[in-house]
C-alpha cells in the first residue's frame, strides 16, 4: 500500500497549497520541498549464523530553521527513501505546530525486525549509528523511536554514540529507558497527546466521551496505549482493534488491558476470546464516534473514506489519510485531527526528555503529563482557531499553515530567504 501512493509527493502538494494561502514567497516552498540533507548508508551486520548481511539505512534531515533535526528511526521492510523524506518533512511541521524548538528529521532501515535475533538487532542498531554518527548530536540531529524500534534500541544507539564521542551522550537520542536518561511518560506520550486532542475535539463538537465508541487501527505502541487510556480514563467503549495479523471486534466493547496481555502472549490481537476477526475495510467502516488510525501511511483513501461513519478521526499514525480521502471526509463533516497535531505528543515529550538531559534534573510523571497537556491544548486551540476563522481549510490545512508560518519566519530571520 505504501508504495502505490507516494506520501512525499502528497506532503509537498500540501505545503505548496499552504505557502500560497499564506501569500509567502515561492522560495519557502522550494526550500521545504526537499530535505536539506539525505544520507543513504550500507550497514554490514554479522548474522548469528556467521554470514554478513548488508542492510540499507537512511537519515533525512529536512529542515533545521527552528532547531536541531528531530525525528524517529523506523525499522520496517517497506521503508524507502521517499517515505523517510516524507516522514522527516512531517517532523518539521509537527515540531512547528507544537512550538517545540526543533526542525525535522527521520531515519529508517529496510528490515523486518521480527526476523532478527536480539543480538542481530543490537549489531544492526549500532552499525546504523556508526554509519551516520558524523551528522548526529544533541544540537545537530536527535533520533527517537518509530515503527519497529523501542527503548532498548535507543539505549544501544545512545551507547554506540557515547563510545564514538568518548563520553556519555544522553541528549543525542530520545525515547530511552528511564534508567539511562529517559523521561517518565515518554512511552505513553504519543497516545496521551492523542487523547488530549480527542478531549479538546470532543468539547468543541459536543461529544460525550463517557460511553463514546472507538475503533483503533494498529495495536503497536501508539494504538494500544491510546485504546487503554480512552477506556480507562475517559470511559470510552473500544469496539475494535487491529494489527498486521488481524483484528478483534466486539460490539459490547473490548477489555483493552486483557487484549494487551493476549497480544503479548500470542503475538496478535486476532483470536482474543469473545471477539470476531473482521477485515480492515470492515473495521474502518464500523459505526463509531472516534476512529484512531495508528498503523502506517495511506490507510484511509478514496476507496474507503466514503464508508467511514466516525465523527472524529484522530491520526495516531503519520500520513494515514490521502488528500482525496480528506476531501470526502470534509464533505461528510468528519473532523480529522491531523497527524502533525494528533500524534505530536511523542516528540513533545522527547523534547522534555532532551531538556531534562541537558539539565541533568528529572521530572516526575505528573509534571511531564501536565506540561504535555498544556502544549497539546495550546496547539489544538491554535489550529482549531485558524480552521474556524478561515473556513477555506480543513484541520490539516490549518495545522500546515500554523507550522509553515513559524518555519518561514525563522528562515526569514536567519536570512535564508534574502
Ligand atoms: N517517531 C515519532 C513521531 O513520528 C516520535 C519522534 C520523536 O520523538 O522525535 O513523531
Amino acid at each position: 500500500m505504501t508504495q502505490e501512493i507516494n506520501c512525499f509527493e502528497i506532503v509537498k502538494d500540501l505545503i505548496d497549497t499552504s505557502v500560497k494561502k499564506l501569500n509567502l514567497n515561492k522560495s519557502v516552498y522550494n526550500i521545504l520541498s526537499e530535505p536539506q540533507r539525505v544520507l543513504t548508508v550500507q550497514i554490514p551486520v554479522q548474522m548469528d549464523d556467521g554470514e554478513i548481511r548488508i542492510f540499507t539505512g537512511y537519515r533525512s534531515q529536512h529542515n533545521n530553521a527552528l532547531g536541531p533535526y528531530k525525528g524517529g528511526i523506523r525499522f520496517h521492510q517497506d521503508v524507502n527513501l521517499d517515505e523517510v523524506k516524507a516522514l522527516s518533512t512531517w517532523m518539521s511541521l509537527k515540531c512547528a505546530v507544537l512550538n517545540v524548538p526543533y526542525g525535522g528529521g527521520k531515519g529508517g532501515i529496510i528490515v523486518n525486525h521480527k526476523e532478527l535475533s536480539q543480538g542481530e538487532l543490537e549489531r544492526l542498531s549500532r552499525g546504523y549509528i556508526r554509519a551516520i554518527a558524523p551528522v548526529l548530536g544533541a544540537d545537530l540531529d536527535i533520533p527517537a523511536p518509530d515503527v519497529g524500534t523501542n527503548g532498548q534500541v535507543m539505549s544501544w544507539m545512545m551507547d554506540e554514540f557515547s563510545r564514538y564521542r568518548g563520553q556519555n551522550e544522553f541528549g543525542m537520542i530520545t525515547g530511552k529507558p528511564v534508567i539511562v536518561g529517559g523521561s517518565m511518560g515518554r512511552v505513553e506520550a504519543t497516545s496521551r497527546g492523542c487523547v488530549f486532542t480527542i478531549r479538546e475535539a470532543a468539547k468543541v463538537t459536543g461529544l460525550e466521551l463517557n460511553g463514546a465508541t472507538v475503533v483503533v487501527q494498529g495495536f503497536g505502541n501508539v494504538g494500544s496505549i491510546a485504546a487503554r487510556l480512552l477506556q480507562q480514563e475517559d470511559g470510552c467503549r473500544i469496539l475494535a482493534v487491529s494489527d498486521s495479523t488481524g483484528s478483534a471486534y466486539n460490539p459490547n466493547g473490548l477489555d483493552i488491558a486483557a487484549v494487551e496481555e493476549f497480544k503479548a502472549r500470542t503475538g496478535s490481537v486476532k483470536g482474543f476470546p469473545g471477539s470476531k476477526d473482521i477485515s480492515n475495510d470492515e473495521l474502518l467502516s464500523l459505526e463509531c464516534d472516534i476512529l484512531v488510525p495508528a498503523a502506517l501511511e495511506n490507510q484511509i483513501t478514496d476507496k474507503n473514506a466514503a464508508k467511514i461513519k466516525a465523527k472524529i478521526i484522530a491520526e495516531g499514525a503519520n500520513g494515514p489519510t490521502t488528500p482525496e480521502a480528506d476531501r470526502i471526509l470534509a464533505d461528510k463533516k468528519i473532523l480529522v485531527l491531523p497527524d502533525v497535531l494528533a500524534n505530536a505528543g511523542g516528540v513533545t515529550v522527547s523534547y522534555f526528555e532532551w531538556v531534562q538531559n541537558q539539565y541533568g534534573y528529572y521530572w516526575n510523571e505528573e509534571e511531564v503529563n501536565n506540561r504535555l497537556e498544556r502544549k497539546m491544548v495550546e496547539a489544538f486551540n491554535n489550529v482549531y482557531g485558524l480552521y474556524r476563522k478561515r473556513k477555506d481549510v480543513d484541520m490539516r490545512g490549518a495545522a500546515y499553515m500554523v507550522a509553515i508560518e513559524r518555519i518561514s519566519q525563522a528562515m526569514y530571520m536567519r536570512g535564508w530567504l534574502g
